[in-house]
C-alpha cells in the first residue's frame, strides 16, 4: 500500500520500537517516569524554553494550550482554516468557554497583524477579552516566513497578548528554513509540536513555554484525561524521532517537490507544492474514478477537486514512481 493522505499514517520503524522495548518507564502521573522526562527536557532544550509537556495528541495538546493561555470569556484570535479553530470539535469554546475570533490567513499562512488589530476587544464589558494570538506553522504546508514571526513576536508584546504557535510540523519549517528549532521558537510563548507526523512516532504531541505555564497545563492535562502512567513506552518513540528524524524531513520535501514536477510533466495542474504537500486540482467529474482507480492500484489518496497529497518516510521515490506512472495511465485513457 502506498498512502498519500498524510503524514500520520507512518508506522513506527524497527529501531523506534526496540527503542519504545526497551525504555525504562514509570508512573509519568507521579512525575517518575525517566523516558518521558527525559523527553521533556530534550525538547524544551531543542527550543530553548524552560519546560515541556507530554500528551496523547495534538489536539489535546492545543486545547491544553488555550485552557492554560486564557479563562472562561476570554478569546484567542486565530486562523479561519486553523487546525485549533476548524478541525478540533470546537473544544476551546465546548470544554474551555473560550471564544475563537477567527480571521482569514493571508494567502502565505500569515495572520496579517493590521487585521489582527482590528479585532483585539476594547477593555469594554460588552467584549470577551482578548488573550492570545494563535498562529499555526506549517499551514497547510506552508512555512511562515521568519520575519513575519518576529514582528507577531513584538506586536504581541505591544498589545499585553501572548502568543501560541500550534507547530504540529513545526520541524518541516524549520528544515525548510534551514534553521534551529529555537530560531522559530524564540518568537512564541508556547508551542505544541506533533511526533506522530512526519517525525515517524505513533502517538505523542508535546506542549512547550515557561515552566510556570506548565505547571498550569499539568493540571489542565489530568483534567482532559491526558495523564498516562507507564508512557515511557510511547516518549520513547518520540525521544528516538526527534534524535532520528529530524533532518531526513528534507527527503520528503525533495519528494514532494519532485512528485510536483512529474506530475506537471502528465498535465496535471499542481496548484501548490510546499514542505511535504501538493495540492493538484482534478476536475470533479473525475474524482470519485480517481480515487478508486488508485486504491485498485494500492494507493491510497484523499482525492478532491483539489486533491492534498503528503509524502513522509514511509513513501520513498520508487513508490513516488509508481505513482506517477499511475496518474499518467489514468488521464491518458
Ligand atoms: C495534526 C494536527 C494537529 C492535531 O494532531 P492530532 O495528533 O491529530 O490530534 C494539530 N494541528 C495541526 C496543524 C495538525 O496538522
Amino acid at each position: 500500500m502506498i498512502d498519500l493522505r498524510s503524514d500520520t499514517v507512518t508506522r513506527p520503524s524497527f529501531a523506534m520500537r526496540e527503542a519504545m522495548m526497551n525504555a525504562p518507564v514509570g508512573d509519568d502521573v507521579y512525575g517518575d517516569d525517566p523516558t518521558v522526562n527525559a523527553l521533556q527536557d530534550y525538547a524544551a532544550q531543542l527550543c530553548n524554553k524552560e519546560a515541556a509537556l507530554f500528551l496523547p495528541t495534538g489536539t489535546q495538546a492545543n486545547l491544553v494550550a488555550l485552557l492554560s493561555h486564557c479563562e472562561r470569556g476570554e478569546e484567542y484570535i486565530v486562523g479561519q482554516g486553523a487546525h485549533n479553530y476548524l478541525y478540533e470539535a470546537g473544544g476551546a469554546a465546548v470544554l474551555g468557554s473560550i471564544q475563537p475570533q477567527p480571521i482569514d490567513a493571508a494567502p502565505d499562512g500569515t495572520l496579517p497583524l493590521d487585521k489582527v488589530a482590528a479585532k483585539i476587544k476594547p477593555d469594554d464589558v460588552h467584549f470577551a477579552r482578548t488573550r492570545l494570538l494563535s498562529l499555526e506553522n506549517t499551514h497547510n504546508g506552508k512555512v511562515l516566513p521568519v520575519d513575519y514571526l518576529a514582528s507577531a513576536w513584538s506586536f504581541s508584546r505591544e498589545r499585553g497578548l501572548a502568543l501560541h504557535i500550534d507547530g504540529a510540523r513545526i520541524f518541516n519549517a524549520a528544515v525548510a528554513s534551514q534553521c534551529e528549532l529555537h530560531e522559530l521558537t524564540q518568537y512564541c510563548d508556547s508551542l505544541t509540536i506533533c511526533l506522530s507526523k512526519g517525525l515517524g512516532a505513533p502517538a505523542g504531541s508535546l506542549l512547550i513555554g515557561s515552566k510556570s505555564y506548565i505547571s498550569r497545563a499539568l493540571r489542565w492535562r489530568k483534567m482532559c484525561g491526558g495523564g498516562m502512567r507507564q508512557a515511557g513506552i510511547l516518549a520513547a518513540a518520540g525521544l528516538y524521532a526527534l534524535k532520528n528524524n529530524v533532518t531526513r524531513l528534507q527527503d520528503d520535501h525533495d519528494n514532494a517537490a519532485w512528485l510536483a514536477q512529474q506530475l506537471r510533466e502528465c498535465g496535471a495542474d499542481v496548484t501548490r507544492q510546499d514542505t511535504n504537500m501538493l495540492f493538484v486540482r482534478v476536475p470533479q467529474d473525475k474524482v470519485q474514478a480517481l480515487s478508486e482507480y488508485f486504491s485498485h492500484k494500492q494507493i491510497l489518496l484523499n482525492a478532491a477537486p483539489v486533491t492534498r497529497i503528503v509524502t513522509h518516510p514511509d513513501v520513498d521515490r520508487e513508490a513516488l514512481q509508481n505513482v506517477v506512472e499511475n496518474w499518467r495511465a489514468f488521464f491518458n485513457n
